[in-house]
């Protein structure tokens, strides 16, 4: 809401000698920019003095037909005056002018987004002073003309109309170097005189006049109501809405306006504008890291017309600048606690600053400052643990592209980023293919309109997936994920054509064995091969081709992990179907398995086809027979899982194969299945078509099927048992928990507790050795999660499928809702995609319900998620808070869940410890 107006209220801030009406803490009020500004000048910095109009005058502005409130000018008007006093400068002064320049400053920074104007000021009296003050006739009217320029274009509108190629002012400039310089191409600015400066200023100021209908202003003042008015209504730029909306920044917040006064880089060659790092944020080193260019603006070093120089180099330079520069970068680190980015001009030797604030980092940049930075004694290991956004962690686990090779590559596609990392190889449209090329030593991209179980060969062989449709919880991405691939999924602008061979997208056609990179950390899709860099953290643990002691990475990610252990409260299990899948897990920290989906370990070799059988037959004894064939997979399976294990829990699922993932659709695999089976071809057709649902996640699923066929779950059980039989008389301890899934009915989870003590019981007794295990169930329709209290009576523990539980609150498929939730994100309907985030309001209200039904009857129940929200840092933080005891997670993702877990329970602390001061 807008603020009303008050006699009292303050609009203005001013900073400047040594003290600041504002602070750092003042970010929403002041914007980044204005609160570090006024932080810098608190403590000593040299920040030319000036004044920040906060944010809500902005949020008045556009609440009262763009006005100001009225206490506004008066206060902007008292805060120019103490510049003014400052500076011994006055606003207009034919003798001391005082320029200012005007900028934006959201709460976060918009780098590039809204406006700015220079030089502001300047007319044709005071140019004359500014060449008087500086001795310096060029610099003065170089200033001159590129405020025209600025605010021309800026404040009154002179730019580029849809039917001119170029922007006026530019060819302004062109002409005049046509004329300067006849014949002659690609003349530097810098090359025109004084005099062609004069000439510019002239034309320009003919521009101005033509184009938007007035005389450029010569009042400071006037122009300095122009400036604070065309920077407000920046905010509503197109692009500053676009930005706003991809990275989540509420319009409500508004940006505030910086009027400072002007320092010059541009004044000869003792002066300079630069951009520096405290420290390396790209391989986090403690380097001083930047760029500076000699006789320049800021505006300069950021557009990249002239090369920059690094800033090591400056003590070459300018030795004095450069030992000031060091003491500032110790100053902000110390102060500010965190690497800082900050803008600096040096006008005349001096140094002056512009801009501070918290660096952008690479995830090994991030985890390394924090490491440091504890060891400095800057923070302590608790800040070091919530220093890391969680979901960089992704950036050091998975290959990236190398940085280069993206700035020179054109993004065809988006979809959605469904497992992290960067892959690049030739395509394949067929799994065969792709595995047969793999193996002659090609790296391969699947590529697919969407995948089945049959597609696992070619997803094994790819360095990466990507699909046309699917969501990030579709099959493609949930088994990508689990096997460490990289994966687009749902990239819903390609158009594969299987006969052809071939794919087109954004205007580019490729043929089977085509090169493509794909960047499952971000969901873009580039031509080409792109060169990309291996995670040394999947080398020490995984790969184990590289020693621990090698690689400082991996123990910079090592003394995080380490801190994660001591601050968690959750544990982070894995969702694995593999002993390999588990045995990663492990290797990242993981301490049990939280989902095994026994479907999948169907997907394999001809075991599908066996698992085909059992769904194909029509009745009982095939049925059984079909079941025979797979109680030695599953039992061998389960037995290497239980003994990678070594006695953690494995949470093993009752079979859930959504029928259409299963069942051969194309003539070629029906006719294939046929002659294995030795049946007629139409018998199976015929079974497909009876068995066809309309709609298949809904369908005969979970339970259900084995409710309506015992015999299923029959030879599970005995598989799980006899394979914890079998391993623990080798003297390694097991520890199974049975889970039944898609429970709605307190009566369908007592029908399959029936078989499953009853088998349990007869294998134990064959065996004649006692196995201790747990029965639980997952909740992941409403249903179940609404009569939690009575499905407690009978489970020992609850995991939350949070993939169903979304798809069946929302009523949303979770494979075909790409269409549209992009749409839905645009319209702001929903701020994130559910199915990767939990949707915390809706289907979180359903969680908080069953945890508290379900702990209402049983105290002690076990409570873990196991939906691919489990991985995902902010769904891992909401599953702190209600008090789940575990979270799992694909393997590659678990460092991600335990440092998520661990900030969740850091924030709880301080939460707490907040509220017992406030008692
Ligand atoms: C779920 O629904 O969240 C779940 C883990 O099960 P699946 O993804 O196998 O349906
Ligand atoms: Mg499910």
């Amino acid at each position: 809401m807008a603020k009303t107006a008050s006699a009292s209220q303050k609009y203005v801030y001013f900073f400047g000698n040594k003290k600041a009406d504002g602070n750092g803490g003042m970010k929403p009020l002041l914007g980044g920019k204005g609160a570090n500004l006024a932080e810098m000048t608190r403590i000593g910095l040299p920040v030319p003095p000036g004044f920040t109009i906060t944010t809500e005058v902005c949020t008045y502005y556009y609440a009262h037909k763009q006005t100001y409130p009225k206490e506004m000018w008066p206060q902007v008007k008292a805060a120019v005056a103490n510049t003014e006093k400052i500076l011994g400068k006055r606003f207009g002064d034919v003798e001391k002018p005082l320029l200012v320049a005007v900028r934006s400053g959201a709460r976060d920074s918009m780098p590039g987004m809204m406006d700015t104007i220079l030089n502001l000021g300047l007319n044709d009296d005071t140019v004359l002073a500014l060449e008087k003050i500086s001795g310096n006739p060029r610099f003065a009217w170089d200033c001159y003309r590129r405020f025209i320029q600025m605010y021309g274009d800026v404040v009154m509108g002179v730019q580029k109309s849809p039917s001119e190629d170029h922007e006026p002012f530019e060819v302004v400039i062109d002409t005049l170097k046509g004329e300067l310089f006849p014949g002659k191409e690609h003349v530097e600015d810098t090359k025109i005189d004084v005099e062609g400066l004069k000439e510019l200023v002239k034309r320009f100021k003919a521009l101005v006049k033509d184009r938007a209908g007035k005389e450029f202003p010569t009042d400071p003042w006037e122009q300095l109501k122009g400036a604070i008015g065309a920077v407000f209504g920046s905010w509503m730029n197109d692009r500053a809405i676009v930005y706003r909306r991809k990275y989540n920044i509420p319009t409500e917040w508004g940006t505030a306006v910086n009027v400072q006064s002007m320092v010059f880089g541009n004044t000869g060659d003792k002066s300079g504008s630069g951009v520096a790092f405290t420290r390396n944020p790209a391989s986090g080193e403690k380097v001083f890291y930047g760029e500076f260019l000699i006789n320049a603006q800021g505006e300069d070093v950021v557009a990249g017309v002239r090369t920059p120089k690094p800033v090591a180099e400056l003590a070459k330079i300018m030795p004095d600048a450069a030992k000031e520069l060091e003491r500032i970068r110790k100053i902000l680190e110390g102060h500010f606690r965190d690497v800082q980015d900050f803008e600096f001009t040096i006008e005349d030797g001096k140094v002056f600053m512009l801009q501070t604030r918290n660096g952008k980092r690479t995830g090994l940049a991030a985890i390394r400052f924090a490491v440091e930075m504890e060891k400095e004694g800057l923070i302590s290991w608790e800040e070091a643990v919530q220093r890391v956004p969680a979901e960089q962690l992704d950036q050091v686990l998975a290959p990236v592209f190398d940085r280069a090779s993206v700035k020179s590559a054109k993004c065809i596609a988006r979809g959605l980023p469904a497992g992290p990392g960067a892959a690049t190889g030739r395509i394949y449209f067929n799994a065969d293919r792709a595995a047969e090329a793999a193996h002659r030593g090609e790296k391969v991209l699947l590529v697919r309109v969407e995948t089945s179980p049959e597609d696992l060969r070619g997803m094994i062989a790819a360095e990466g997936i990507l699909t046309a449709r699917g969501g990030v919880s579709s099959h493609a991405a949930l088994v990508a994920r689990q096997m460490g691939k990289v994966c687009v999924c749902g990239a819903t602008a390609l158009q594969v054509d299987y006969q052809a061979k071939k794919m087109t997208v954004g205007g580019v056609t490729l043929k089977e064995g085509d090169f493509l990179s794909i960047d499952g950390t971000v969901g873009e899709v580039y031509p080409g091969e792109l060169k990309t860099a291996p995670s040394e953290i999947i080398q020490v643990l995984i790969a184990k081709t590289l020693d621990a002691k090698e690689s400082r990475t991996f123990q910079y990610y090592n003394q995080i992990m380490k801190w994660c252990d001591k601050a968690t409260r959750m544990k982070v299990r894995t969702n694995a179907d593999s002993p390999e899948q588990a045995a990663n897990a492990v290797a990242f920290g993981a301490v049990g398995i939280g989902l095994c989906r026994t479907e999948h370990m169907f997907f394999e070799g001809n075991r599908i086809d066996a698992m085909r059988e059992m769904i194909l037959a029509d009745n009982l004894d095939d049925r059984k027979k079909a079941l025979a064939k797979l109680l030695p997979y599953q039992r061998n399976d389960f037995a290497g899982i239980f003994r990678e294990l070594k006695g953690l829990p494995a949470t093993i699922r009752t079979l859930d194969p959504p029928l259409h993932e299963f069942l051969p659709h194309e003539a070629e695999a029906q006719k294939d299945l046929a002659a294995k089976m030795a049946v007629p071809v139409e018998r199976i057709q015929r079974r497909v078509k009876e068995l066809h649902e309309f709609n298949p996640m809904l369908g005969l699923r979970g339970c259900r099927l084995g409710i309506v066929h015992p015999e299923i779950t029959e030879m599970q059980i005995r598989a799980i048992i006899e394979a914890a039989v079998l391993v623990q008389k080798e003297g390694i301890p097991v520890k199974p928990e049975i889970m039944i899934v898609l429970v709605g009915y307190p009566k369908e989870l007592l029908n399959q507790l029936a078989v499953v003590h009853r088998v349990a019981q007869q294998v134990q007794d064959e065996q004649k050795t006692k196995i201790k295990y747990m029965v639980g169930t997952m909740i992941e329709v409403p249903r179940g999660a609404l009569v939690a209290d009575e499905i407690a009576k009978d489970a020992e523990f609850f995991s939350f499928g949070t993939n169903d539980l979304t798809q069946t609150t929302l009523g949303m498929s979770r494979d075909d809702s790409g269409p549209f939730l992009q749409p839905y994100a645009e319209l702001e309907i929903i701020k994130q995609n559910p199915f990767a985030t939990i949707d915390q309001i809706g289907v979180g209200q359903l969680m908080k319900t069953a945890v508290a039904l379900g702990r209402k009857t049983r105290p002690d129940i076990k409570l873990g998620i196991c939906g691919e929200h489990g991985g995902e840092p902010s769904s891992v933080k909401f599953c702190h808070r209600i008090g789940l005891n575990y979270v799992s997670c694909s393997p590659f993702r678990v460092p991600i869940a335990r440092l998520a877990a661990a900030q969740a329970a850091l924030e709880e602390k301080k939460e707490n410890a907040t509220k017992a001061t406030k008692k």
